[in-house]
């Protein structure tokens, strides 16, 4: 999606050798103009399959999920929840999650009530990098008994492994931008 992919280039910063650092549009600021287009982006990749929810993890795809959700007609959002929280109670499904950005384990939850089984369900998030966030969603859908029509993900990092072993598995990974390197702070893009 070149708006986005004009994002990282302009405001776009790599640390390291492993970490984009966009939030001044996705991650700590949000730009509520490309989100929305995002969504849209999604939607269109999505064409045609019915989607009655979708599914990301807090904090930072709530934003995203919530302007594919607009464009898919309103359908609801359900982010899973990272720690014990009291308002979510104990009748959830759970996941074991490793964060990238943090270094640590998270167990994340959603509530059983709001994953009917049945329900087709599209996973957003705004980075993919080893995976292992879309990987835990994907087994929260199992558990449910509904179908992962496929996830979509702002930024994919083409360097880590994540999004070629998901589609390896046959998930449907749709990425609007492809990060292929970091290098001297400076992010380059797949197709520049
Ligand atoms: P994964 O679970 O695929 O290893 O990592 C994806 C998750 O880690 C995303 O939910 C995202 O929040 C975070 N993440 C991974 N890599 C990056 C990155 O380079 N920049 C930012 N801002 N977040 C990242």
């Amino acid at each position: 999606m070149e708006e986005l992919k004009e994002a990282i280039r302009t405001r776009g910063i790599g640390i390291g050798m492993d970490v984009v650092k966009v939030d001044s549009f996705l991650n700590h600021r949000i730009d509520v103009d490309l989100s929305t287009k995002m969504g849209q982006a999604f939607r269109e990749a999505f064409k045609g399959e019915d989607i009655d929810c979708i599914l990301t993890v807090e904090a930072s795809g709530i934003a995203v999920a919530i302007t594919t959700a607009q464009a898919f007609g309103n359908v609801p959002v359900i982010f899973a929840k990272k720690g014990d929280h009291k308002n979510v109670g104990s009748d959830v499904y759970t996941a074991d999650v490793f964060s990238f950005t943090h270094g640590t384990m998270n167990t994340v939850r959603v509530s059983r009530k709001y994953l009917p089984a049945g329900s087709r369900v599209l996973i957003i998030d705004d980075f993919l990098a080893n995976g292992e966030a879309i990987e835990g969603l994907r087994s929260i859908v199992e558990q449910a008994g509904c179908t992962l029509v496929g996830a979509g993900v702002c930024v994919e990092k083409g360097f880590q492994p994540g999004g070629e072993k998901l589609r390896k598995e046959g998930v449907k990974v749709v990425s609007l931008a492809i990060v292929d390197a970091i290098e001297d702070g400076h992010v380059i893009l797949r197709d520049d």
